[in-house]
């Protein structure tokens, strides 16, 4: 459903059936009818405005293309059938289905243009992902004494601890013990469920992880992420452990994203993105690789969109993840490939690799390791497809492949409208086709970069070429009033006008809700666990001071009550602006304004608190602190 998590209905298999003479039996049966179709109540789920409460009615259709599985658990088998979700007048209610249609459209549009480049026997063409899953990993215990992990999957406070990630000794390094356990029994489940799993370690922040399995057709991909996420989170309950999928669990160190690695293969199983041997390999690759740049070039708003929620906005553009600016990264030897096909440079000039002479144009011989890495971009090639770096790890992927998979196919659309003109002046295809090429890069010029991404001059640099800047979520929800920015989705048949609206309605629901339920959360924990905490410090601290019979320990002390009332003074008076603005955006109607007031007015005023509250953290005795600490949720695991 559009809460972005999987949802399941079980059915049993039971059957009463009446025989001769009204004896009834029960008896376990299961028809084709029940896997093809089913029926829930659709009313419970988000639907942004497409239905309301008495047009309850909603489908299930089985998606013959993702594989049934069977679940095992304590004491029963269960078969799974993977679904989409849709109403009554067939609007989508899902993720899935639009997922389907983007990848559709793809193979139609794909198909097209491959056949102006001469692969005339091509019948279909699929998008592929690998999703690279990050995650924190922490002790059950700690977690269920922590309000705010338990509501928000996050901590709101918590004072940075004195050792965190600088000590670069996490990455990589050896897998402790009880999370190899984890790790371990996490992927037979997985196995089991037919998920191919292949790459675990540890990832940059104590106690954060990954898992990475083998791409596969984006769709099932996308089923088999949702699956990941559920049976980490199962398998950490299971074992003691808690597992955070949110962007930024802890602040002040690195949060969890989940790259998605995508490209396209045709039926022969070949994948688009491959420079090839041949040269005809190497044209198509370039002539894709252009269609691509075109496609985000032209829709980098909406790819922006796509990644936004009030979790990835704590992570996008904070030097740890890509910035909220989105760009491509090509690499050296590909982008010197490119400038030298834009300024029509022969090959070789400044690449010193292998040439093949085309005979009209050159087009060099293209190996995969040619291509180095930019860790800061959020749009990268890696050899042989490309890694969209900037999605959140809580993220239902179907949604911002759905968009790069209808962005893709748009461009195809328009790339074939191009193409087929220059064709039609010409009998020299490969000639005109690099002239296609040549044409693609110079126009998507402004969405390549090179450098690096975290720096405030390429901020500088996007704004001057005109690049989206969109900071956070309630920023990219103006995209969505903007029918130039979202039509090709409804053009590529991926949503209509009315899924459209509910997609935009439930995004901006979704962080109203989000933030309402952080800043309650936070209110809750400022009032009942660190003012109380606050108050015994200062009891204990003003009778010293009153019974100090030195001048010298006066003086500390005196110092002490202050740094301690202050605090409390602070938080108490934020709290009381808190209270204020969240009264007066709970009153304003409008979804859209009232999610810019809580960006503008309450997103600082959290933050604030948070400052004091972590302020308040070093003044109180630990014996007195009423929260588990970071220095006890992220390192304590690793070593019992
Ligand atoms: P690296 O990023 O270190 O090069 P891999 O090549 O193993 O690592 O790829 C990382 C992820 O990319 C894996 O999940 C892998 O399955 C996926 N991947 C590899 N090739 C493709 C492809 N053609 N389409 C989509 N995903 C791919
Ligand atoms: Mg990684």
């Amino acid at each position: 459903p559009l809460t972005g998590s999987t949802a399941e209905k079980h059915d049993a298999f039971i059957h009463i059936q009446s025989s001769n003479h009204s004896e009834l039996r029960v008896i376990e049966r299961f028809t084709g009818s029940q896997l093809i179709q089913g029926e829930p109540d659709a009313s419970s789920f988000p639907s942004g405005g497409m239905r309301s409460t008495f047009e309850a009615r909603g489908y299930t259709a089985w998606d013959p293309t993702s594989p049934l599985f069977i679940f095992e658990g304590e004491g029963s088998r269960t078969l799974c059938i993977p679904t989409v979700f849709f109403g009554y007048h067939g609007e989508a209610l899902d993720h899935k289905t639009p997922l389907l249609r983007s990848n559709s459209a793809v193979n139609e549009k794909a198909c097209e243009f491959l056949k102006l480049l001469g692969d005339v026997d091509v019948k279909t063409v699929t998008s592929t992902l690998g999703a690279e899953q990050e995650y924190f990993l922490i002790d059950r215990r700690f977690a269920a004494l922590r309000p705010d992990i338990i509501m928000t999957g996050r901590t709101l406070l918590g004072a940075p601890p004195p050792r965190g990630q600088q000590l670069e000794d996490h990455y990589f390094g050896s897998i402790p013990t009880r999370v190899q356990n984890f790790m371990e029994e996490s992927e037979k489940e997985l196995y089991r469920l037919g998920i191919p799993v292949k790459t675990r370690h540890n990832e940059v922040a104590p106690s954060q992880f990954e898992i990475a399995p083998i791409f596969e057709n984006a769709s099932i991909s996308a089923d088999h992420n949702t699956l990941t996420m559920e049976t980490l989170k199962r398998i950490a309950n299971k074992q003691g452990l808690f597992c955070l999928l949110h962007e930024k669990p802890f602040a002040g160190l690195n949060g969890s994203g989940k790259h998605c690695n995508w490209s396209m293969s045709n039926d022969k199983g070949e994948n688009l993105l491959e420079p090839g041997k041949t040269p005809h390999q190497n044209l198509r690759f370039l002539a894709v690789l252009a269609v691509i740049l075109r496609a985000v070039n032209d829709h980098a708003d909406m790819l922006r969109v796509g990644i936004a929620s009030p979790g990835n906005d704590h992570r996008l553009g904070a030097n740890e993840a890509p910035p909220a600016i989105i760009s491509v990264f090509l690499g050296s030897l590909l982008s010197d490939i490119v400038h030298n096909i834009e300024t029509g440079k022969k090959m070789g000039e400044s690449v010193e690799t292998k040439m093949i002479n085309l005979g009209v144009s050159t087009i060099p011989d293209i190996s995969r390791d040619y291509t180095d890495r930019n860790r800061t971009s959020p749009f990268a090639f890696t050899g042989n497809k490309f890694e969209f770096r900037a999605v959140g790890s809580s993220a239902n992927i179907s949604q911002p492949v759905s968009i790069l998979n209808a962005a893709v196919a748009d461009s195809f659309a328009k790339s074939t409208k191009q193409l087929s003109a220059m064709l039609a002046k010409t009998s020299k295809r490969d000639e005109a086709v690099m002239d296609f090429v040549k044409e693609v890069f110079v126009e998507t010029k402004r969405i390549q970069f090179e450098g690096d991404n975290y720096s405030q001059e390429w901020r500088d640099e996007a704004k001057k070429r005109g690049l989206p800047i969109l900071s956070n979520t309630a920023e990219a929800m103006q995209v969505y009033k903007s029918p130039a920015a979202t039509q090709f989705l409804v053009e590529q048949k991926v949503l209509t006008e009315a899924e459209l609206v509910s997609r935009f309605h439930i995004s901006l629901e979704r962080f109203i809700k989000t933030l309402q339920i952080e800043i309650a959360t936070l209110d809750e924990i400022t009032t009942t666990y660190v003012i109380p905490a606050i108050e015994k410090q200062l009891a204990i601290s003003q009778a010293i001071l009153k019974d100090a019979t030195t001048s010298g320990l006066k003086a500390q002390y005196k110092t002490r009550v202050t740094d301690l009332e202050e605090v409390l003074g602070s938080i108490l008076s934020t709290l009381g602006e808190v209270h204020t603005v969240v009264e007066k955006t709970n009153a304003i109607h409008d979804e859209f304004e009232k999610t810019q007031r809580i960006q503008s007015e309450i997103v600082p005023l959290r933050d604030t608190l948070r400052k004091a509250c972590d302020k308040a953290e070093t003044l109180v005795s630990d014996e007195l602190w009423p929260l588990p600490k970071y220095r006890e949720m992220l390192f304590t695991h690793q070593i019992s």
